[in-house]
């Protein structure tokens, strides 16, 4: 018997993966997290299959489910939203499964702010511009430790992708000011993948006017970074006729 945490993508069914999308076929529990996991993700599962919504339940209630299960021999499926490597409570259930001997598995997803890229057609580096993400939030009711604040992140000017951070809009802008300049640009992706999806591009000077101005509260990624507007970029050495790599030679072979 094992506990399947599945990523079930950012809202589009279809960005399920292949083996999240078996095992949800297949599992006799299913037990995902509410209003976030697509229904046409749900209904996948076998009729018989006991399929529970995690919403109304804290994590005492999650992981009698999987007790429960386990001593039913029975297999769960874990099905929650983007990936489970961030903000999913992997950590403290799966802590408590060990406690408990129930093995457990992780299945990767797209998590959502690859969703909200792929819906900006947007490449989070460039050569030479930018190589680096960084995977955050503002700091909120759930606080985040002070040497991860806004201020020294946004110091490396690497690409910013801001989680459970919209409704706090005004203090991530706020912030980021104190770093860089106003015309530095934004991108909001509400809903990415989804049919209501809604993209707002500007600047640390516009955004929050644009975001309240579109009521946008809630389940939306704040993207920070260069890339947004920079046309000026190198092209990479990966499709570089000069330059070999283990897959290819150089056809072009530069004069030194
Ligand atoms: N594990 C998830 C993140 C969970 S935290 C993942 O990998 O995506 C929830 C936050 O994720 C939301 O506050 C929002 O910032 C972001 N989010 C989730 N789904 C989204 C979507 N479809 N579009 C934009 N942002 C989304």
């Amino acid at each position: 018997m094992t506990v399947y945490f599945i990523g079930a993508g950012p809202g589009d069914p279809d960005l399920i993966t292949v083996k999240g999308a078996k095992l949800v076929e297949r599992c006799p529990v299913v037990l995902y997290t509410g209003s976030l996991v697509p229904a046409e993700v749900v209904a996948r599962a076998n009729d018989e299959a006991l399929v529970l919504s995690s919403e109304a339940m804290d994590l005492d209630e999650i992981v009698s489910v999987c007790k429960q299960a386990y001593d039913n021999n029975q297999d769960v499926a874990r099905v929650q939203t983007g990936d489970l490597s961030i903000y999913s409570s992997l950590a403290e259930t799966t802590r408590r499964l060990d406690e408990l001997g129930i093995d457990w598995q992780v299945v990767p997803g797209v998590s959502s702010f690859q969703a909200s890229a792929a819906a900006l057609g947007q490449e989070l580096t460039l050569p030479e511009v930018c190589q680096t993400i960084i995977l955050s939030r503002a700091s909120g009711r759930t606080p985040v430790p002070d040497k991860e604040n806004l201020k020294s992140l946004a110091q490396h000017e690497a690409t910013l992708c801001l989680f459970l951070s919209i409704s706090l809009i005004r203090k991530v802008v706020r912030e980021l000011k104190e770093v860089y300049s106003d015309d530095w640009p934004v991108a909001v992706v509400e809903k990415a993948s989804h049919p209501e999806q809604r993209i707002i591009r500007g600047t640390l000077d516009n955004i929050t006017q644009q975001v309240e101005a579109a009521g946008i509260k809630a389940t939306a990624m704040i993207i920070v970074s260069k890339v947004l507007q920079e046309k000026d970029f190198k092209d990479s050495k990966l499709y570089d006729n000069t330059f070999s790599h283990g897959f290819r030679r150089a056809r072009i072979v530069e004069a030194n």
